[in-house]
């Protein structure tokens, strides 16, 4: 990986420069600054905000591994889609202190993972109170009352955001976000949003057939 110093044009702070990282993203230009090779800086927050920038989401296979204990208990093998935003797993930062899994889970029904992901795009209603919709999901029943790590998800124009993620139960008035409060918000193209759930729900389809 080649990687090279450069310096923030706005805030002038020195920022170094992943290559091959900067060729996969597309050139933005703005004429506030012109002149400017956004593509050289694009890495530095500073630029990100400036040039109001959506971030990229991925999904990522996971797998939980399966046990049997000695004293009888086990732990269920699952598969399942990791969100990945701006290359950092979710799942690291949220979903894995619980031992959750995402909402794409292939060993869950197709029906309930289709419901979950259309709530994701703001067709279908919040499953939590307060608007707040699941994201990461108990490993062994998926049920809400085990625990869920869930966000607000917000359709503004031409794009969609996450933003307040934390963890809730079905059986506590209380949402836990300060444990979480270093996660996001994350904003996204909506229409590259939607093509990548869609494309999970195709993956999670096809794993099942
Ligand atoms: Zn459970």
């Amino acid at each position: 990986m080649s990687l090279e110093w450069s310096q923030c044009l706005i805030c002038r702070i020195p920022v170094h420069l992943n290559r091959q990282l900067s060729r996969r993203i597309p050139l933005v230009r703005d004429p506030r600054l012109p002149g400017l090779s956004v593509v050289r800086l694009i890495l530095h927050k500073c630029v990100a905000t400036a040039f109001d920038m959506d971030s990229i989401l991925k999904l990522a296979p996971l797998i939980r591994e399966g046990a049997q204990h000695a004293n009888g208990t086990s732990k269920s093998e699952r598969h399942f889609l990791d969100f990945v935003v701006e290359g950092k797993s979710l799942w690291e930062a949220l979903g894995e202190r619980h031992d959750m899994v995402s909402i794409l889970c292939s060993e869950y029904s197709l029906d309930e993972t289709a419901k979950a992901v259309g709530r994701l795009l703001l067709n279908g209603k919040a499953d939590l109170p307060n608007d707040r919709r699941s994201f990461f999901v108990c490993s062994e029943c998926g049920d809400l009352g085990c625990g869920a790590i869930t966000a607000v998800v917000e359709r503004q124009g031409e794009t969609i955001t996450w933003k307040a993620f934390g963890y809730e139960n079905t059986y506590e008035d209380k949402i836990f976000l300060d444990a979480y409060s270093t996660v996001g918000p994350f904003t996204f193209d909506a229409t590259a949003y939607e093509h990548t759930l869609a494309q999970a729900l195709d993956v999670l389809r096809r794993a099942k057939s």
